[in-house]
C-alpha cells in the first residue's frame, strides 16, 4: 500500500507534485481575468474581442437549423470526419476566394475554432525550448498556447506596415548565430489582433523571401481579413507561397464564434499530420455545428452579411478614433483600416497594467499592452482597445473615462 505522503501537494491542491511541467506554466490569461470584472453592466468594456451578434438574422438561422436537424440530423448529430465535413471542405474554399486564395479542399482540416488549428500545429512543430518567432506584440491567445508547449517564444517587432523586415532577418540571424533552430514564424498579417495594424502588399514578399531562406514554415492568422472597412483584401502569404505557408481561417468574426468552427489550409504532408493530430485529440470537429454553418453558408447570403459586419465595425472604428482625437490627444493612436483593435501609446512614464485597477474604479476596461509579449515589461507604454462590441455612444463614454485615468495618472 502507497503511504500519502504529508509533505506532498497543498491543502488547496493535493495533486499539486503530480502535474506535468508544462501545467506550471499555465495561468489565467490576462485578458480571461478581466471578463468577470468588464461584465459587469455599468463597466464599458473596451477589453474583450467578443464579435457583434447583434445583426445576425437569429429567427431565420433557428428555422434553418431546425429544418437542417429534421432533414439531415442523423449525420447533423453523429460522428464525423476527423478532417471536417466533406460539403464544408468544399465551401471554405468560396470563402476564401474573396480574399484571392485559391484552396483545395483536399488540403482544409476544419478545427474546433481556429485556436485548435494553432494548437495543433504547436503540438506537432515543437518540442520544449524549441523556439517559435512571433511579431511584438502578438494575440495573447497564441501566446498561452506556445508556452503551454514549453516553447521559446521569440518576437521581431513591427510598425505600422507590419513586421519590420529588416528586424524580422536580425531577429533570425541573431538566433542562428545562438545556433538556434526556429521551427515557424506565426504572423498576423491583416487587422493585427492587438496592434491593429495591416502588413503592407511591400512587405509580403519581403516576408517570404526571408523566411524561406532560412527554411521557416509560416502561420498566417487570419481570422480578420475580410473585414477591411472598404471591402479591400490583401495578397494572402498563402497565395505567394502555398508551399510555406499553413493559413488559419475561421467563421468566428465573418459569422459566429459559438459554433467553433475554423480550419487550416497546409501543404499535403502538413495537412495529413494535423488531421491525425485532430483526430487524436477530438475525434472529429463538432458536426453540429459544421452542418450549421454548411446551411448558412448555402441558404444565407453570407457574402451580404460581410458586408454589413463590415459597416457595423466600421461605424464603431469611427466612433472610437473620433473619441480619442476629442478626449486623449496625450495619447498615440493608429487607425485601423479593419478589424476589431485599436493600439494605444500612453504618454511617457504612465503603465498600462498598473493604470488598470483605477480605469475598472473608473468603470471602463482595456488590455494591457503587456498582455502581448513574452515576457519582460514590454507593452507597459501600450493598451488594446477593441471597439467590436459596445455601442458607438458607449465606446464614447468609455475613451471619455479613460481619458480621466490617463489625465489623473499624468497628474494633469
Ligand atoms: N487568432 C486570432 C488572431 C484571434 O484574435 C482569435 C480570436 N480572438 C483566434 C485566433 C481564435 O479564434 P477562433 O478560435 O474563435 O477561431
Amino acid at each position: 500500500m502507497t503511504e500519502t505522503n504529508p509533505q506532498r501537494g497543498n491543502r488547496l491542491d493535493p495533486w499539486l507534485d503530480s502535474y506535468a511541467t508544462r501545467a506550471y506554466g499555465l495561468r489565467e490569461s490576462e485578458t480571461r481575468s478581466l471578463f468577470a470584472v468588464a461584465s459587469r453592466p455599468e463597466v464599458v468594456s473596451l477589453a474583450g474581442g467578443m464579435p457583434n451578434l447583434k445583426d445576425l438574422p437569429l429567427d431565420a438561422l433557428a428555422e434553418a437549423t431546425a429544418r437542417m436537424i429534421r432533414k439531415d440530423g442523423g449525420r447533423a448529430l453523429q460522428y464525423g470526419n476527423g478532417q471536417g465535413m466533406p460539403r464544408l471542405r468544399e465551401q471554405i474554399p468560396e470563402v476564401m476566394a474573396l480574399e484571392g486564395i485559391d484552396a483545395d479542399p483536399e488540403d482544409v482540416v476544419i478545427t474546433t475554432g481556429s485556436q485548435q488549428a494553432v494548437d495543433i500545429v504547436t503540438e506537432l512543430f515543437i518540442d520544449p525550448g524549441d523556439v517559435i518567432l512571433t511579431e511584438a506584440p502578438t494575440y495573447v491567445g497564441s501566446l498561452s498556447i506556445f508556452s503551454t508547449y514549453q516553447a521559446d517564444i521569440q518576437q521581431a517587432p513591427i510598425d505600422a506596415d507590419g513586421v519590420i523586415p529588416e528586424a524580422l532577418e536580425e531577429t533570425i540571424a541573431g538566433l542562428e548565430r545562438q545556433g538556434r533552430r526556429i521551427k515557424f514564424f506565426y504572423c498576423l498579417p491583416n487587422f493585427h489582433n492587438p496592434a491593429g495594424v495591416t502588413l503592407s502588399e511591400e512587405r509580403r514578399p519581403q516576408v517570404i523571401d526571408i523566411c524561406r531562406r532560412h527554411h521557416i514554415l509560416i502561420i498566417e492568422d487570419n481570422p480578420y481579413g475580410l473585414l477591411d472597412f472598404q471591402g479591400r483584401t490583401h495578397t494572402a502569404l498563402k497565395t505567394l507561397a502555398p508551399d510555406d505557408v499553413v493559413y488559419l481561417g475561421s467563421f468566428s468574426k465573418i459569422f459566429a464564434p459559438g459554433y467553433r468552427v475554423g480550419w487550416a489550409v497546409a501543404p499535403p504532408a502538413v495537412r495529413e499530420k494535423m488531421k491525425l493530430a485532430s483526430e487524436a485529440a477530438i475525434l472529429c470537429p463538432s458536426s453540429v455545428g459544421q452542418f450549421s454553418i454548411s446551411t448558412y453558408l448555402d441558404n444565407f447570403d453570407w457574402r451580404g452579411q460581410i458586408e454589413a459586419f463590415r459597416t457595423m465595425y466600421r461605424r464603431r472604428r469611427d466612433a472610437m478614433v473620433e473619441a480619442l482625437a476629442e478626449f486623449m490627444p496625450m495619447c498615440t493612436w493608429n487607425v485601423p483600416e479593419g478589424g476589431f483593435y485599436v493600439w494605444v501609446g500612453l504618454p511617457d512614464g504612465l503603465d498600462a497594467k498598473e493604470m488598470l485597477p483605477r480605469a475598472v474604479t473608473n468603470l471602463v476596461a482595456y488590455v494591457s499592452g503587456t498582455a502581448f509579449y513574452a515576457g519582460g515589461s514590454a507593452g507597459r507604454d501600450h493598451m488594446r482597445l477593441s471597439f467590436c462590441y459596445p455601442e458607438p455612444v458607449d465606446i464614447r463614454e468609455g475613451v471619455r473615462r479613460l481619458s480621466e485615468v490617463v489625465a489623473h495618472d499624468l497628474d494633469l
